[in-house]
């Protein structure tokens, strides 16, 4: 079916049960009641949503009383969630109108019609609102015919609407990004003439939209590649302005859409996406702009342990991988360093480094050694935790306590890394005790 065709198909707007029952009950109390944002753009779209918003007439206090099960999740926005009868949210605002910004924060006046409050929406494609009653569509600024065109345009003056808040222009990137959209071009002026102020907004929201871009985008660097051209890069994230093209691409090599539900899943696809990005910094820089991002320590350390990885291991990987000739040892060695819970990961990433570089050719290889690899990393000793003796029984055999302790079982490491077969007792006792012989 052709975009066009899809846009139209109003078959496709099908709310879940229970946010007609709550649209039903506020509608019967008299307060006029539409399905708007999103999901009534993914569901033109053709494509399903989650979260299927309602705007109501009824004010946040009307609607808490009208539900048994409430929470005052954004009351002075006008929004209320309302807990269905498995306890499931769905957000409830009240038409508003925005009567004063700042560039982020506004302040709400309730009281307004519909219109009013899609006027006040971003784009034209978020400002498509649905009667779930009546099946009627409210479309004031051509959102469907821009769903049609395959365009992200602003509601009203693009410059002004950027201008009252200037995360818009990243949201914008996101969308566009993730429908392989066009962007209009007076909203991209606007977006562009945006760039030097995006560093206002807070850096907690800078991240949100660049890890929404790693989870919602199939391929992020449709976006990134916008955040460059636009300027919003530079601005935002100096370092990674100058990054190769392949760091960009690198993302879109990692994992499908999201349409897995698990969330586990999901969450580590898009920690590799960004670390993915950041290969090409010091792991000092890659902390360092983590860091100012506000990312959480369990994102900054991974980020940071996979750049250290890449820049000690990527180039001698790669040239193993091109002549075909990895030996067990080799992917012991590289996952002794990766650590053997991240080797997965760490692969995962390196191969769509080389895949974003244009090294289709070496896919075959690098396939199988990488399955390889995650099956012995997981039964192969790599560390100290893994063998056969510890320090005490070093010490038993005579090497004295203190630093040759460490030495000798890093010695031993690398011993049953060349050879895991050496990981029995007495052979690592009889290297021990032979190394110790040695020494003066
Ligand atoms: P997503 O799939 O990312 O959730 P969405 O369109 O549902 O996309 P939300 O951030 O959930 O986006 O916002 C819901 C709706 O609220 C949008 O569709 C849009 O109409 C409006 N909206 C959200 N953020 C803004 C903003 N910064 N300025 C104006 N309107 C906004
Ligand atoms: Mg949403």
């Amino acid at each position: 079916m052709s975009p066009g065709a899809a846009a139209r198909d109003g078959s496709r707007l099908n709310p879940p049960t229970e946010v007609l029952r709550i649209a039903a009950r506020l509608q019967e109390a008299g307060f006029e009641t539409w399905c708007v944002g999103g999901a009534v753009r993914d569901a033109l779209l053709g494509e399903s949503h989650a979260d299927w918003d309602l705007a109501t007439a009824a004010t946040p206090v009307q609607v808490r009383a009208l539900f048994n099960r409430t929470v005052p999740h954004g009351i002075e926005f006008g929004t209320v969630g309302v807990l269905d009868r498995r306890g499931v949210m769905h957000e409830v605002t009240t038409f508003r109108r925005d009567v004063k910004h700042d560039g982020r924060h506004a302040v709400v006046e309730f009281g307004v019609s519909l219109d009013d409050d899609l006027a006040r929406r971003d784009f034209t494609i978020n400002a498509i609102a649905f009667h779930p009653g009546t099946r009627e569509l409210r479309d004031p600024f051509g959102g469907q015919a821009d769903l049609d065109r395959r365009v992200v345009r602003a509601v009203g003056d693009a410059s002004a609407r950027m201008v009252e808040d200037r995360l818009r222009a990243l949201r914008a990137l996101r969308f566009a990004g993730r429908f392989a959209f066009t962007i209009d071009p007076a909203t991209w002026d606007a977006i562009v003439a945006s760039a030097p102020f995006l560093p206002r907004l807070s850096r907690e929201r800078v991240r949100q939209e660049l890890e929404k871009t790693m989870a919602q985008v199939a391929r992020p660097s449709r976006s990134l590649e916008l955040w460059r051209s636009s300027g919003a890069l530079a601005s935002l994230v100096p370092e990674l302005a100058t990054v190769p093209d392949a760091a960009l691409r690198a993302p879109d090599h990692i994992g499908a859409p999201g349409t897995t539900g698990r969330e586990e899943r999901a969450l580590a696809r898009s920690r590799n996406r960004l670390a993915s990005l950041f290969l090409d910094l010091s792991p000092r820089e890659a902390r360092r702009v983590l860091e100012g991002l506000r990312g959480s320590n369990r994102e900054t350390d991974w980020v940071t342990h996979v750049v250290s990885c890449w820049q000690g291991l990527g180039d001698g990987m790669r040239q193993h991988l091109a002549t075909g000739d990895v030996t067990d040892a080799d992917l012991r060695r590289w996952a002794a360093r990766t650590g053997r819970t991240h080797f997965q990961d760490f692969m995962r990433i390196a191969v769509a480094r080389w895949e974003a570089e244009g090294h289709q050719a070496l896919a075959p290889g690098i396939v199988s050694a990488f399955r390889r690899g995650v099956r012995i990393a997981w039964r192969d000793p790599l560390s100290a935790g893994d063998l056969a003796v510890d320090g005490s029984d070093l010490m038993e055999a005579g090497v004295p306590a203190g630093p040759a302790i460490g030495t000798t079982l890093k010695r031993l490491v690398e011993a049953v890394i060349e050879d895991p077969a050496r990981n029995r007792r007495d052979v690592l006792l009889e290297l021990a005790t032979a190394w110790q012989a040695e020494q003066p």
